[in-house]
């Protein structure tokens, strides 16, 4: 049976699968994983390990897919590895100095604790299922950043040891191996659509999801006793163009929105979605192929374009008289973090702050270009064959790519892109115009989550980004492991799951609408028309009025283009309820925005109708939710996480929460 319309012109290429929309799949679980990428795969583990049937869906092909598919090479906050000088308390209180309340880079304090405390473990069971954490083949011996004992290598901080260099390009072929090995139920190239609840109510208890296969059309209905939303968060809300989607930046293109809409239908608590900032709206050099001195680039020397050498200072512009310096505390100093707007307590080496002016003043001369050739054998070989070949993104477009067509890291130096003076050194990490924005590229909120990741429904956890979590892998390994314990003890005592017909019923109705029209127009037109919207109506300057003129726009494109819109096979009907769930993200981002009467440095948050800056009265969450369709706005402390009722201590509460 298939709903399947011819090609509709010469140019159409035939699709190459069977389709059959009206099939229906019934599967069951006791823990269901929805997205199967770093989170969700350390989360279906340890489910299975615990005896749980796991289940997971996923909408790529678990092997490779996600943010962390194709690679990782450096490891944060392994505060627990034994090289390290920092405690996960001393971590805490580093990263709280932020001054930043909201834990940027971090991800909210719940998920910064379970990363300090867990993410070395997620690394040990990594090299169990044989991934290089350590320079085994002493390829490195000798080398400064390496412990001779352990062979363990850091990044960053070469004193305090907590950010561990890994070679992570195969990381999600070994996870995917090790599900195999556990026999957990994975479902491919499934695009969930909805979660199910207990008698098809908003915010009643989780009781499974929907989704169809993005190759065939069929229908999926997972039934499960306790459900993982792992699916990371919104993103290609303002900036959208299919020709640049791919290496150039560090957003994931699966990452379309699905499960913070499916948590926010359910009637899942919000919060954080107020926060965004600007982006490169996609037009940026691939990742870590052009010349910096940052990141996975870091510290490399820097030259101008007369190969005269940027100079190094410390956090108080003192220079620096040697590369090893750079990687070091300065004197006094407790530790370093690397991180964009560190703050002077944790601030580590960098270029002169004043480089752009010196530019100006025709000190230097741009271009500049990343000196490999003058780094010292270690230093070169980690950022080049180590960093840049295991990081994401980087082993085939850049570190094979540009070795074949003969880049020599011993003789070449890389370019930089001839950016403003200010961006000079930055590789292409540069912004776009304002109204081009992302979610917040670290913790860009969504669901709620508790000390034991569970969202405010019962039934339904959340790790990783989804959860809120730093961007990062070890976040996203520690609290996918972390969320399985808790959801797979939850499934043992809880009730049989009853999924409600009629709630499929309509999903469906709501799902294959695409497919069922003849005329109409695309998915692309669709996206394009939605980022519009975002860009006028949730740009860098909002007020109650751009805002709510921003959810009349959005309930007409509702209505209108994304109520004709036409796929005409399932990956085109993918791409349009990608649309559907972008829509609905959009929605929470504006009702976000309207509930915080306040502008806010930290959430990047520029209201013109109330101009204060972080007034202390707003100083807290705002949150959001659906009741029975109405938008209703709440508060929650902005340390909710060690106030009442919880204990007041990050350990006192991990240990009380972290084992069933
Ligand atoms: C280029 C790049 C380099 C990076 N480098 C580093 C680094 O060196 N160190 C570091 O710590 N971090 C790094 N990160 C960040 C890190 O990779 C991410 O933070 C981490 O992978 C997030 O894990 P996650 O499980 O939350 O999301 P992901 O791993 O992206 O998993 C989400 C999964 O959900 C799936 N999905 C989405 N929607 C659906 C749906 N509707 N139904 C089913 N499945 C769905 C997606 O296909 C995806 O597989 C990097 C990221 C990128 C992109």
């Amino acid at each position: 049976m298939t709903n399947y319309e011819e090609p509709v012109s010469e140019n159409t290429i035939e699709w190459p699968y069977p389709i059959d929309y009206e099939k229906e799949n019934e599967i069951s679980a006791d823990v269901l994983i929805l997205g199967g990428g770093i989170a969700g795969c350390h989360a279906a583990i340890n489910a299975a390990k615990r005896g749980a049937k796991v289940v997971v869906v996923e909408k790529g092909a678990v092997i490779r897919s996600g943010a962390g598919g194709a690679g990782v090479d450096h490891w944060h906050a392994a505060c627990t590895n034994p090289c390290s000088k920092v405690t996960p308390e001393e971590m805490m209180e580093a990263v709280e100095a932020f001054g930043d309340y909201y834990y940027g880079e971090y991800g909210n304090g719940i998920t910064c604790y379970i990363l300090c405390r867990e993410s070395y473990d997620t690394l040990l069971d990594l090299e169990k299922m044989g991934v290089k954490i350590r320079d085994e083949d002493d390829d490195f011996k000798g080398a400064e950043f390496r412990d001779e004992e352990t062979k363990l290598m850091f990044a960053y901080d070469y004193e305090n040891r907590h950010n561990i260099r890994v070679q992570g390009a195969e990381i999600k072929p070994a996870l995917y191996k090790e599900l195999k090995r556990l026999g957990v139920e994975i479902h491919d190239r499934v695009m969930t659509t909805s979660l199910l609840t207990e008698g098809g109510k908003q915010g009643a208890r989780v009781v499974g999801a929907t989704g169809f296969n993005v190759r065939t059309g069929e229908f999926y209905v997972f039934k499960a006793k306790s459900t993982i939303i792992s699916m990371g968060r919104p993103s290609g809300l303002w900036a959208f163009s299919t020709e640049l989607i791919g290496a150039q930046g560090l957003e994931e293109p699966n990452w379309t929105g699905d499960g913070s809409a499916m948590a926010w239908n359910a009637g899942a608590e919000c919060a954080l979605m107020e926060r965004s900032g600007p982006s490169s709206g996609g037009f940026r050099y691939p990742s870590y192929g052009a010349g910096n001195c940052g990141n996975t680039w870091y510290a490399c020397n820097m030259v101008d374009a007369n190969g005269k050498e940027i100079p190094w200072v410390d956090r108080d512009g003192r220079l620096l008289k040697n590369i090893s310096e750079r990687y070091y505390p300065s004197t006094g100093q407790r530790l370093t973090l690397y991180g964009p707007n560190i703050p002077y307590e944790l601030r580590g080496a960098s270029l002169v702050p004043d480089l752009a002016e010196r530019i100006r003043k025709g000190e230097f001369t741009l271009p500049l270009y990343a000196d490999l050739p003058s780094m010292p054998v270690h230093e070169r070989r980690a950022i080049f064959g180590l960093m840049v070949a295991h990081e994401g993104k980087t082993r085939i477009p850049i570190y094979e790519n540009y070795t074949q067509a003969g880049f020599d890291p011993d003789k070449d130096m890389l370019q930089t892109p001839i950016a403003p003076p200010e961006r000079a050194h930055m590789g292409g990490m540069g912004m776009g115009a304002p109204q081009w924005r992302e979610l917040a590229f670290c913790s860009g909120g969504g669901p709620v989550i508790n000390w034991d990741l569970r969202t405010t429904l019962e039934g339904l956890y959340a790790a990783g980004n989804q959860s809120g979590a730093g961007s990062n892998h070890g976040a996203a390994a520690a609290t996918g492991r972390y969320s399985a314990r808790k959801a797979a003890a939850y499934a043992k005592s809880a009730k049989e799951p009853v999924i409600d017909r009629n709630q499929v019923d309509q999903e469906k109705l709501r799902v294959y609408a695409p497919v069922k029209r003849k005329d109409g127009g695309g998915w692309k037109e669709l996206q394009a028309g939605l980022c519009r919207i975002m860009q006028d109506y949730c740009g860098e300057h909002k007020s109650e009025a751009i805002l709510n003129t921003g959810l009349e726009w959005l309930k007409s494109i509702s209505e209108s283009e994304a109520s004709n819109t036409v796929a005409r096979n399932p990956h085109e009907l993918m791409r349009t309820v990608e649309c559907f769930s972008r829509i609905t993200s959009s929605e929470m981002v504006m009702h976000a925005c309207l509930a915080r009467k306040a502008s806010s440095r930290p959430l990047n948050f520029n209201r013109l109708d109330y101009p204060e800056v972080d007034p202390p009265e707003w100083n807290k969450l705002v949150t959001t939710r659906l009741d029975n369709g109405a938008v209703v706005e709440g508060e929650m402390p902005i340390k909710y996480w060690l106030s009442a009722p919880y204990a007041p201590t990050y350990k006192e509460n991990y240990e009380e929460h972290s084992e069933p």
